[in-house]
């Protein structure tokens, strides 16, 4: 068995910091869903709680379908 190589340890320990970093919950997704949104449509940049959010969609259907319910809506009113 070989041992790592410090590169590999690296790449490990950065997959590892993106796990630890984007895992929020969906009513923490909720909470945030909102400004995410308004963010997004004003051009604004998303901030790394924000990308949170962003990341989250991914991973949660259901909050992906609320996000765009909800954007549709802000879309027909302008
Ligand atoms: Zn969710």
């Amino acid at each position: 068995m070989n041992p790592l190589n410090s590169q590999q340890v690296r790449e490990l320990i950065r997959v590892v910091d993106q796990t630890r970093e984007v895992e929020i919950t969906c009513s923490e997704c909720r909470d945030a869903v909102g400004e995410y949104l308004e963010r997004r449509l004003a051009g604004l940049p998303i901030d790394a709680a924000l990308e949170r959010v962003e990341h989250h969609f991914t991973l949660c259907p259901e909050c992906r379908e609320e996000f765009e319910a909800l954007k549709k809506v802000l879309n027909a009113t302008g």
